[in-house]
């Protein structure tokens, strides 16, 4: 399952995962198994009020107010047809109901809310 993600470093937004190749509506990208962490963290993912260590790839797919992913419960799935190459983003205000480290987000969409999370640090 995992090699339909690559992990490679941007010029501009740290690393983050793309798709290897074409992937239609609701496949499955990754999956959220833990560790279990006893407070929210910088990379943690909150589900059901818990939150989660990502493991890789999925710890590298990064934020966009404009995602092309979502996560089902504990499963990350595609939201809209993606070609090889297309990097894989979901939006962290989804899933997270604070942030242990707020960010300017630089997804560049129109609808773009500029600083996720309350409070830049
Ligand atoms: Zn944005």
């Amino acid at each position: 399952m995992h090699d339909i993600l690559e992990i490679r470093p941007t010029p501009d937004r740290g690393t983050a995962a793309f798709v290897t190749r074409t992937v239609p509506v609701g496949e499955l990208l990754g999956t959220l198994t833990g560790p279990q962490m006893p407070a929210r963290g910088r990379y943690t993912i909150e589900r059901d009020g818990n939150h989660y260590e990502p493991g890789v790839p999925v710890r590298y797919v990064n934020h966009s107010c404009e995602p092309n992913a979502r996560w089902e419960g504990h499963e990350l799935r595609v939201l809209r047809p993606l070609e090889a190459g297309d990097e894989v983003t979901f939006d962290y205000t989804e899933t997270e109901s604070d942030f242990a480290a707020p960010f300017l987000c630089q997804c560049g969409g129109e609808n773009c809310r500029k600083v996720i999370g309350n409070h830049l640090a």
